[in-house]
Formats: structure tokens, sequence, C-alpha cells
């Protein structure tokens, strides 16, 4: 707020100020404890390919508060970043993702399901996560082609020698990462041809925007293009029409994720949806 009100301006307290603030410190405070309260749970969003048919997932965070009901990741994940506490949610939701693949591997209709993860870039910068996700991957009998790692453009703007060396860890243990959210940070194509991502999502604000705005159209199939071209599979997320798909389609994007084919489940619905499909 002070910072949108600019300079030469007086920033009057405003109530709603501190609501927001007191509601940040609890949400923090009671993250620390939703884990062994049992009230995170990951839902799954399933991804198609150009026929419309299933090819994988991506686990989507979910906090249902005791008190307040769900809250948003929009809301959490950010505190979460701010307090240290994404590693040690990052870590669950990835021993989660982990243990789902080893039973979809074992023989089910899922076995070739790819599933994607998000990790924050803050996971990043510990020198410990390379490690915690190779501990992660050793104590799971399954195929780590199969999982896949969801980054932001925000890892452009970090201590980029690091973080590339880093991605080349994780690459190096088999799994594949994801930049996600393209289109709406701080790319570089400098950094972008040097980076090994093997999967490129188009961010859903330029999906949402496909029909009515020309420029926007433009520019999706010039991110499609420039993803092929640089040998990624391009992903569209947040499909909501028809007519989206098929204008993503027609630009050639590989796999569709949105409210079109189907929302967030739990994993119960989404084994029960898709098992026989
Ligand atoms: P994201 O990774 O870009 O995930 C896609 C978001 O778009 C999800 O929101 C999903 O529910 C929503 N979505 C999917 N299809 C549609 C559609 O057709 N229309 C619209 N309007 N929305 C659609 P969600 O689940 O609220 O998650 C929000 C963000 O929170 C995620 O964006 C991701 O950045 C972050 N997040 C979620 N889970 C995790 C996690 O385990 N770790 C980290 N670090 N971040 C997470
Ligand atoms: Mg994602
Ligand atoms: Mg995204
Ligand atoms: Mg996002």
């Amino acid at each position: 707020r002070a910072k949108e009100a600019g300079r030469n301006q007086t920033v009057r307290f405003d109530p709603s100020m501190r609501v927001e603030l007191e509601r940040a410190v609890q949400l923090e405070n009671d993250l620390r404890r939703a884990i062994e309260n049992e009230e995170l749970y990951v839902e799954l969003q399933p991804q198609f390919d150009r026929g419309l048919k299933l090819v994988g997932a991506e686990c989507l965070l979910r906090w249902r508060h005791a008190k307040l009901g769900n809250i948003s990741p929009y809301e959490f994940i950010p505190l979460a970043e701010k307090s240290q506490l994404i590693d040690s949610l990052g870590d669950w939701v990835l021993e989660q993702a982990c243990k789902l693949l080893e039973d979809w591997q074992k023989g089910t209709a899922f076995a070739r399901l790819y599933l994607s993860v998000n990790v924050s870039v803050k996971q990043l910068d510990s020198p410990h996560y390379v490690g915690n996700v190779a501990k992660a991957l050793s104590q799971h009998t399954l195929d780590p082609q199969y999982l896949q790692l969801e980054l932001t453009e925000n890892v452009f703007a970090t201590d980029m020698p690091a973080t590339v060396a880093r991605m080349h860890e994780l690459r190096s243990l088999g799994l594949r990462l994801s930049l996600d959210d393209f289109g709406t940070g701080f790319s570089s194509l400098t950094y972008i041809k040097h980076l090994p991502f093997d999967e490129l999502k188009v961010d859903r604000s330029f999906v949402h925007d496909l029909e009515n705005d020309e420029m926007n159209r433009r520019m999706v199939n010039f991110m499609v293009q420039l993803g092929r071209e640089l040998g990624m599979c391009v992903v569209a997320e947040g499909v909501e029409t028809p007519r989206q798909r098929e204008l993503l389609l027609e630009m050639g994007c590989d796999a569709l994720q949105g409210y079109l084919m189907d929302k967030p489940m739990a994993i119960e619905a989404f084994t029960a949806k898709y098992q026989l499909g």
C-alpha cells in the first residue's frame, strides 16, 4: 500500500492494513503446525496431450486451516517463503509426490503419467536442497523421469551460477525441470538458453486473453514457437474455453491444463475418475 501511494504523499494509517498484518502473523504461526496437525494435503490437476489423452498431473498444495477453512496457496506460499517454512513444506510435498509415483508405477494404468511438483526458488537457495531431493528419490522405488519440478522465472533473479549448477545437479538425478508461469517474470533469452528446462508452461494470464486480444495471441504464438525451437515440451495452463484450446493446439502446444478439461481434485477423486480412461 505504502509503495502504491507513491512519493510525496502522506500514507495515512489504514485499519485494514493492521487486519491484514495480523492475519499474516497468525497464518505464519499456524503454518508451523500445519504439517503435524495434518491440515495439509495435495490436489491433482490433470494434463492432456494434443489428442486429449491424460499424460500427467500437477500437485497443488492445499491448507485446510482448523479455524479459518481453506487458505489459498497464493496467500500461504509467500508467507512460507518469507519464514523459511517453505523448505519443510516443499520436502513434505515432494514426499507425497514420490509416494504417489511409486504407487502409480507399480503396474497401474498411471505407470506412465508425469507428476509435477511446484518448487519455490527459495528452496533452490538452500545448499541442502539437491541432497534432499536425492534422498527422497532413493527412499522410493520409482523412475524419476516421470517427476517434474516446476520453477518460476524468479530463478532468473537469483544468484545465477549457483542456481544453474543446482539445476544441472537436479537433472542429473534423472528428473525433469519445468519453467512455470512463463511470460510473467524476469525471463531473459540469454538465460533461458543456458538453463536445462525440459518443459515450458505458458502462464494462464496469456491464455485468458487469447480470444479477444490479437497482440496477446501473437505473443502466445511466439512463446510456443520459442519453447519448441529450444526443444522444450510446451504446456498451456488455465485453458478455460474450447476456442482457447483450439487456438493453442493450432499454435502447436504439446499439452493442455485447465478448468475446461478438469479442475484440481483430491487424489482419490483423480484415481477414481481416470484409472479406466
Ligand atoms: P501454478 O503452479 O501456476 O498452478 C496453477 C494454478 O492455476 C493453480 O492454482 C490452479 O488451481 C489454477 N488453475 C488451473 N487451471 C485453471 C483455469 O483453467 N483457470 C484458472 N483461473 N485457474 C486455473 P492454485 O492451486 O491456487 O495454486 C496457486 C499457485 O500456488 C501455484 O500456481 C503455485 O505457484 C503455488 N503453489 C501451489 N502448490 C505449491 C507447492 O506445493 N509449492 C510451491 N512452492 N508453490 C505451490
Ligand atoms: Mg505450477
Ligand atoms: Mg503456473
Ligand atoms: Mg504460479
